[in-house]
């Protein structure tokens, strides 16, 4: 069969326990092992306030762009592998976690599968999200507006940059 033709993917990234700078560098190193992948840009890193139960650290927020012959699924089992490798228990909702790695866009695919849902629902809601996909991809349009004019319009009162 034909290698399908690569599209651009995001993925974002977040750590909130234990060594969260460690935990990103080893997601950015292996987004850039996985097969048919390569990665073409990574944002800078954005400290946040956490959502969810109260007396987490605040989360490290990053984001990285890909071009890919991974299928969405296929992707997907891969970001929760290195998760586990980075030692990720899931325990309550929201709750804290060493590596979250999310998949926000494959190309202009819509998933709609028990496991994945394409675009990720929450992307356009969260500045945390948000401000770094959009250091990669400001004009990039989803459902009529760019992804700039989106994070316009969102409360970043909890998002600073601190490092590229
Ligand atoms: P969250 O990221 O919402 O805090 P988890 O990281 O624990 O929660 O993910 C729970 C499940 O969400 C995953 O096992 C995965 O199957 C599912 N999921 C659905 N859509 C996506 C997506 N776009 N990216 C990542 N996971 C997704
Ligand atoms: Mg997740």
């Amino acid at each position: 069969m034909a290698t399908p033709p690569p599209v651009v993917a995001y993925v974002a990234l977040g750590s909130n326990l234990g060594d969260r700078h460690g935990h990103l560098a080893a997601a950015f190193a292996a987004l850039e092992k996985l097969p048919g992948t390569r990665l073409l840009a990574r944002s800078g890193l954005y400290e946040t306030a956490p959502v969810g139960p109260p007396g987490q650290q605040d989360y490290l927020n990053a984001a990285a762009e890909l071009s890919t012959t991974l299928e969405p699924l296929e992707l997907l089992d891969h970001l929760l592998s290195i998760e586990q490798t980075r030692g990720r228990i899931r325990r309550e909702r929201w709750g804290p976690r060493t590596l979250d790695l999310d998949l926000l866009l494959h190309g202009d695919r819509r998933v709609s599968d028990p496991r994945l849902t394409l675009p990720h629902p929450a992307m356009l809601t969260r500045a945390f999200v948000l401000a770094p996909l959009c250091e990669l991809s400001p004009a990039l349009l989803l459902d009529g507006a760019t992804l700039a004019a989106r994070l316009e319009s969102l409360d970043r009162s909890g998002v600073r940059r601190i490092a590229s």
